[in-house]
């Protein structure tokens, strides 16, 4: 069961990722973008990290309602308010939770999910961050409907997720700033499905 301690655990897990792996992040989004998208999530991330130290927090939701709208007001282009959404829905699915298993995970991915798609309109095969998500929630509700623990739904989530964003590299771009090459974003992983999975690797280290 994952509490407040695990859910802080969590973004400085990520924050920590994304702080080590910008370089790489921005590489892939210098192939098929504008080559920021490490330096996008290890600002925002760095100041989603900080939140656990500076103030108290009374719940899981109120704490990644905190982090979603510290990543809408850090982070600029499409992955700020992509990824800003994804956690103040994930909040919203999560209120009045104190202790979340493998049912309220899996809600609170569904609805940040839900959230990117509101936001950004891609669908699946789009070349996007949800097609890491996708395979992902599926992975996700398959492995807890068959008993599943939440470190057990969450490994087989990141394991997805690591599947779908391979499957990205063959895939033409047809949302954000990748869709203006076309044919050329062919032949490169895309950088936000890389930080999904990333995201999902770190939440089935620290969501236990
Ligand atoms: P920007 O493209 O504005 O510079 P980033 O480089 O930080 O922002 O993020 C790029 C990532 O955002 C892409 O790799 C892709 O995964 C994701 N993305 C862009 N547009 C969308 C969209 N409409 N829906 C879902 N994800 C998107
Ligand atoms: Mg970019
Ligand atoms: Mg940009």
């Amino acid at each position: 069961m994952a509490n407040l301690a695990s859910f802080t655990a969590w973004i400085a897990d990520y924050a920590e990722v994304v702080n080590d792996q910008a370089d790489y992040l921005t590489d892939l989004d210098r192939a098929i973008g504008d080559a920021d998208h490490g330096s996008n999530m290890k600002r925002g991330m760095a100041k989603a990290a900080e939140l656990a130290g500076a103030e108290e927090f009374a719940s899981i939701d109120v704490y990644l309602k905190k982090v979603g709208m510290t990543l809408v007001s850090n982070v600029g282009g499409a992955s700020g308010p992509l990824y800003g959404t994804f956690f103040l829905r994930m909040a919203g699915a999560l209120a009045d939770v104190e202790e979340a298993g493998a049912a309220e995970v899996g809600a609170g991915l569904r609805a940040g999910v839900e959230g990117i798609l509101a936001r950004g309109k891609a669908e699946a095969g789009d070349k996007t961050m949800y097609d890491a998500w996708a395979p992902a929630l599926e992975a996700f509700d398959s492995a807890a409907g068959s008993g599943s623990d939440l470190a057990g739904a969450l490994g087989a989530a990141a394991e997805a997720a690591a599947t779908g964003r391979d499957a990205t590299q063959e895939l033409i771009a047809r949302k954000g700033r990748a869709s203006y090459l076309g044919e050329r974003s062919r032949g490169h992983l895309d950088p936000g499905a890389t930080s999904s999975t990333m995201l999902l690797e770190s939440a089935a280290r620290t969501l236990t």
